[in-house]
């Protein structure tokens, strides 16, 4: 059974009929990678089955919007069309007004801001829609024929991709300038182990997206889909630069804690959030890796609060002998 089939059959209620109509119809629909008049979809069902009645694709379209397959979008053109939702997460769109084009983007730092302002009045969101009119960039150049596009689940895979090894490569630089700044033994063996698990995460990060790539040499030309701009900038940012300032071994334990814990939250949260994909996979395995850098942190510096309280201990009992 191939994925596609698996999602279909998890949808089916239990003891619900099979339709091979219907059946037909949502599975080209979900070979569509745009957003699709009802309309559009009874033009593309006729090219299979030229009798296949108006109705019948109304009826279908209908139920895969019940069954959370697919989404009613509303361009303000006085029809809605619909969008798939397997392996597509939730995104913005942009729409050109002179192609009647539409496409996506999804970013972390709008969706932040939008949780902020209901949170602040008190509002509890169900849906938020976010769309950007005007001209596409084929229609401002006066392109007759529109640029090749990518499916979103492959710039999805791209971005998470890209977002990864940015995190990663913050992760080593910060990791490599906390080796030179601790003063304690075991502190430093931990940060430049660390910094050495960060440079192999990096190196398969890296592999994947050669490998994507691979499947289409043109996957670098494409549109940003993800704006991930806090994160892209890379979560440990903030924290090398703090390490510069930093005399005191817990303290640099401490940062490296908030840095893991903040990416952790961040590749969790979005992944979670996501359909099954790709991209939902790297965030969440990520997500994995951060934490486990965490708890090595965590444990870190509770031993060598111990160490030094146990060294105080003895400083003072030694000084108590002398007295
Ligand atoms: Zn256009
Ligand atoms: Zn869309």
């Amino acid at each position: 059974m191939d994925a596609q089939t698996a999602y279909l059959e998890r949808l089916r209620p239990p003891g619900g009929k099979r339709s091979g109509k219907r059946e037909l119809i949502v599975s080209v629909f979900l070979r569509q990678d745009g957003h699709l008049s009802a309309d559009d979809l009874v033009d593309l069902m006729r090219q299979e089955d030229q009798k296949i009645s108006r109705a019948t694709v109304y009826r279908a379209l209908q139920w895969m919007v019940e069954a959370g397959i697919a989404r009613k979008v509303d361009f303000g053109e006085g029809r809605f069309r619909f969008e798939h939702s397997y392996r597509h997460p939730r995104h913005f769109h942009l729409i050109c007004e002179s192609c009647s084009r539409s496409s996506e983007f999804l970013s972390s730092d709008i969706e932040a801001l939008l949780e902020e302002i209901a949170a602040a009045r008190g509002f509890q969101a169900s849906q938020s829609v976010l769309q950007i009119r005007g001209a596409c960039e084929d229609c401002q150049a006066g392109r007759r024929t529109p640029r090749a596009v990518a499916t979103t689940e492959l710039l999805f895979a791209r971005d998470a991709l890209r977002i990864a090894i940015a995190t990663e490569r913050s992760g080593l630089e910060f990791y490599t300038r906390g080796a030179k700044v601790v003063q304690d033994a075991r502190a430093r063996k931990v940060f430049r182990r660390l910094a050495e698990e960060e440079q192999e995460h990096l190196g398969t990060l890296e592999e994947r997206y050669t490998m994507l790539r691979a499947k289409d040499p043109q996957l670098e030309s494409y549109p940003t889909f993800l704006f991930f701009k806090g994160a892209a900038n890379g979560l440990f940012a903030t924290g090398t630069n703090e390490l510069a300032n930093v005399v005191d071994d817990r303290r640099a334990l401490m940062i490296g804690i908030r840095c893991e814990r903040g990416s952790h939250k961040f590749f969790k949260r979005y992944g979670e959030r996501f359909e099954d994909s790709e991209g939902k996979r790297i965030f969440l395995e990520f997500a994995d890796e951060e934490r486990e850098h965490l708890e090595l942190l965590i444990n870190e510096c509770r031993a060598l609060v111990a160490r030094q309280s146990k060294s105080r201990r003895r400083t003072t009992s030694r000084k108590t002998r002398v007295g």
